[in-house]
């Protein structure tokens, strides 16, 4: 990929200069010149009005007929016969989409005895069902599902494929990419559709969380996107009649290069904050491990779990499977109450789709107080115990 400057057309309006977050471009005796910082990403490309920036990508981008591809795709993963939750998440925001675009939305599941669940995926938003049935898709083979989703994909062009951002998701997602030439956006936090150019809109924070960069992969289909589990919510009123596409799978085990010897249960997790209802979690500001024996009266009231920022985890005042954020667990309990956490974007990218959020933070102007529904402006070591009280008295009426 190369870029280069027509300078007959250039004028030298320096649109291009302002357009680049590198500083890889620059004018100089009123011309554009690119500088060893420009990372080819072509936003000044598309800012020129003369066409004089060219960015040469013709020779490893195979140009694609978009028009023949529709249509949203979900793919499901599996354990243990259970379609992981983080598929109903994908199809709650992949109707969005196909509602915006005016597509099918599909499900595809890779496995074996789920006939009878088929019709369910249309109460979770789905129009159909494509289910490649075999006794060797009980189990998860990378090779053989890279393999049978690659040939799918080619054969019936979805425009968009949604993936769980799971250890399985983010085996075969990148792999299927690859083989595909197709744009792939790993972790995403939002998705839209472009509403002037139908692109999927993929935005996924960058820079160590600082930055939330919106990703377009506008010259190759399918367009991927990997999700983490907890980031959309499950829609289940929809009531569709879904149409199930069954493909016999001819894949035998011997095919795959790989062979399961052995299961190995990871251990029980003792905390499993994505499942939480309620989470009270605890920053900096609880001030000490002790601290947090008030977020834990709290949350025992509540029947809540404990939950905090990576400070307290740095701290170790908490253990590390109760960080949220994005390095941490990704949450949406009906009630998430932040005590003392100041709102930085990488917890918020974790909880801020909470159903309740509730903020306890003397700072009036601490950031968390923009995504909660009701702040408390104080000190946390007097107002939560206030509140503990008071539950269990209302917990002794009851
Ligand atoms: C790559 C990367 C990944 C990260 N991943 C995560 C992640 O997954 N999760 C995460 O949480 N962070 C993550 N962080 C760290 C993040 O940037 C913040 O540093 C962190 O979230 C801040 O934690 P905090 O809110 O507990 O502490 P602070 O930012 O120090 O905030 C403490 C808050 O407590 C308030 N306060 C103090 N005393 C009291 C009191 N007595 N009563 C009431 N309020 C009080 C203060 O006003 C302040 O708002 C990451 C950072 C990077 C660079």
């Amino acid at each position: 990929m190369s870029i280069k400057i027509d300078s007959e057309f250039c004028t030298g309006c320096a649109d291009c200069v302002s357009s680049c977050p590198y500083g890889g471009i620059e004018v100089i005796d009123d011309v554009a010149v690119i500088t060893g910082e420009c990372n080819l990403c072509g936003a000044c490309v598309e800012i020129c009005s003369v066409d004089a920036i060219i960015l040469e990508r013709e020779k490893y981008v195979e140009k694609v007929e978009k028009s023949l591809y529709k249509g949203v795709w979900v793919i499901a993963e599996h354990y243990k016969g259970e379609i992981h939750k983080v598929a109903y998440q994908l199809l709650g925001k992949g109707r969005d989409l196909a509602d915006i675009l005016g597509v099918t939305l599909s499900i595809v599941i890779l496995g074996d005895k789920f006939d009878n669940i088929l019709e369910e995926f249309g109460n979770y938003g789905a129009d159909e069902v494509i289910y490649v049935s075999s006794p060797i898709l009980r189990n998860y083979y990378s090779d053989l599902y890279v393999n049978i989703l690659s040939e799918l994909i080619s054969e019936q062009k979805p425009e968009i494929i949604l993936i769980g951002a799971t250890p399985t998701g983010r085996d075969f997602a990148p792999r299927i990419a690859k083989r595909l030439n197709a744009g792939l956006t790993a972790d995403c936090t939002g998705l839209d559709i472009d509403p002037e150019t139908n692109n999927l809109l993929q935005t996924r924070p960058t820079f160590g969380g600082n930055i939330m960069a919106t990703i377009r992969t506008p010259n190759s289909r399918p367009q991927m996107a990997t999700v983490r589990p907890g980031i959309f919510t499950v829609t289940k009123e929809h009531k569709r009649k879904v149409k199930i596409k069954r493909i016999e799978s001819q894949y035998k085990e011997k095919v795959s290069i790989t062979k399961i010897v052995k299961t190995i249960e990871k251990q029980k997790i003792s905390v499993n904050l994505e499942e939480a209802d309620i989470i009270v979690a605890g920053g900096r500001g609880v001030g000490s491990k002790e601290g947090f024996d008030l977020i834990k009266e709290l949350a025992n009231v509540l029947g809540a779990e404990m939950g905090g920022s990576r400070v307290t985890v740095e701290l170790n005042w908490l253990d590390q499977d109760r960080q949220v954020g994005q390095t941490g667990k990704t949450v949406s309990p009906k009630l998430y109450i932040a005590c003392g956490i100041s709102g930085a974007i990488q917890h918020l990218v974790g909880m801020q789709n909470s159903e309740i959020i509730v903020a306890i933070n003397k700072d009036p102007n601490a950031p968390i107080f923009k995504v909660a529904h009701y702040g408390l402006v104080g000190d946390l070591l007097q107002i939560v115990p206030v509140i503990t009280e008071e539950l269990k008295k209302l917990k002794s009426k009851e």
